[in-house]
């Protein structure tokens, strides 16, 4: 099926796998163990061979949403977790040794910055880069260095990462490429065009879309050697070495550390996911209607968004992603109150989170940048008075109208 377009392969994948009854959704599988009347078939899934055992590490529901994803993605394996912060603990705790050197973007979303804290204490040496330029990443390269990891548009700044540029680097220095594909989604952007090794998403955003499920996936495009990659165990150094990394990822990070996602859950992400591009269409269409109107108001100061003509990586986003994208951030001018304006909104919610139907905004100082500190906000050029907004999906007149009235 691969001649088809992304939402028609999305929406026949479940029925394409001939499921009982001729279902079209793949059923949701409640059971937590897998029984065998030939003991054979048990120690036959224990030691590798396809199957299910226990729900920790897989399921048929779970199986059916890893097709799914990795369809999108167009990669050779997917695994998929709880959240998009499971999955990527699960790739840094299990490609990462003590002593390794992990080169990271300074512009990541706040909880990926905050867990970097974390495996530092670990002993895993992190460089933070401005990964808008390649020549960052080159200058912070040490003999230990075995990772790179960017986000594709960061939040709230809306930076784009030189994708492209750091991927030729990764390629002729063998580094393993890690890029957290979450604003823009495997819709906007085919991370494998810029030689993504590792593609890691958090479903409960723009995949799942409805803001009713969490999940997040690691896809691993087949793009990156494991052969000589130092840290994987001799237990899965066995078959395509090509599956070696997700096999690890699989193992260590789904069955060892347990952040398995349920069932449902993986039903209401596969549900959502069919509609994916037709929601990013209109969140993006909003997005960019939104910004032209906040860059030309009075009371707005600057408007962060790559569809804007003035935006710093504007060509670059032009040249990667099929849309801009729905995250959208902006300043009000000085004196005047972001938490007053997001209270007199009527339509927007204040709340955190992204890529949910409706638009959500919230004040970034006092929130999710809050444990972060006035000088680093200020390293990381978010003013104390900016507004992030994730667009959603409703009438664009009817969003235009709502700032109007708050802004006036
Ligand atoms: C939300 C988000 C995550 C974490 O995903 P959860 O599913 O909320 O755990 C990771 N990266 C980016 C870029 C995100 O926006």
């Amino acid at each position: 099926m691969s001649e088809h377009g992304f939402t028609t392969k999305i929406v026949h994948a479940d029925h394409s796998l001939n499921l009982e009854a001729g279902a079209v959704h793949a059923p949701i599988h409640n059971s937590v163990p897998y029984g065998f009347k030939d003991v054979q078939g048990l120690i036959d899934v224990f030691q590798g061979q396809p199957g299910h055992a226990y729900a920790r590490s897989s399921t048929p529901t779970l199986d059916a949403l890893c097709k799914k994803i990795q369809m999108m993605d167009r990669g050779v394996a997917t695994a998929v977790f709880s959240s998009g912060m499971s999955a990527i603990v699960a790739t840094f705790l299990t490609l990462l040794k003590e002593g390794d050197h992990l080169i990271c973007s300074r512009f990541l979303f706040g909880n990926t910055t905050s867990l970097l804290n974390t495996i530092t204490g670990y002993g895993i040496e992190i460089t933070l880069v401005d990964a808008t330029d390649v020549n960052e990443v080159i200058k912070a390269k040490q003999d230990n260095t075995k990772m790179v990891f960017v986000e594709t548009i960061a939040n709230p700044v809306t930076q784009v990462s030189a994708l492209s540029e750091i991927g030729d680097f990764c390629e002729a220095e063998n580094l393993v490429y890690v890029i957290d594909n979450t604003i823009t989604s495997s819709y906007l952007f085919d991370a494998r065009t810029v030689k993504a090794s590792l593609i890691t998403t958090s479903l409960s955003k723009y995949v799942a879309g409805h803001g009713n499920a969490m999940g997040g996936s690691v896809t691993d495009t087949g793009i990156y050697s494991w052969d000589d990659y130092p840290n994987i165990y001799a237990d899965y150094r066995k078959g395509d070495s090509n599956l070696w990394g997700i096999s690890q990822i699989k193992k260590k990070g789904l069955r060892d550390m347990g952040a398995c996602l349920s069932s449902q859950g993986a039903h209401l992400i596969s549900v959502g996911s069919e509609t994916m591009e037709l929601r990013m269409d209109r969140q993006c269409e909003n997005a960019m209607m939104l910004a032209e109107y906040l860059q030309a108001h009075p009371k707005v100061e600057k408007v962060y968004y790559p569809g804007l003509a003035d935006h710093p990586q504007h060509e670059r986003a032009k040249e990667l992603f099929t849309g801009f994208g729905a995250l959208l951030s902006f300043d009000l001018v000085d004196g005047l109150d972001c938490c007053e304006l997001l209270n007199k909104l009527n339509l927007v919610i204040s709340a955190t989170h992204l890529g949910d139907n409706r638009t959500l905004a919230l004040p970034v100082a006092p929130t999710i940048y809050f444990e972060l500190g006035k000088a680093l906000r200020q390293e990381m050029g978010i003013s104390e008075n900016m507004i992030r907004c994730s667009i959603g999906i409703e009438n664009g007149a009817d969003l235009i109208a709502d700032f109007e009235q708050a802004l006036a």
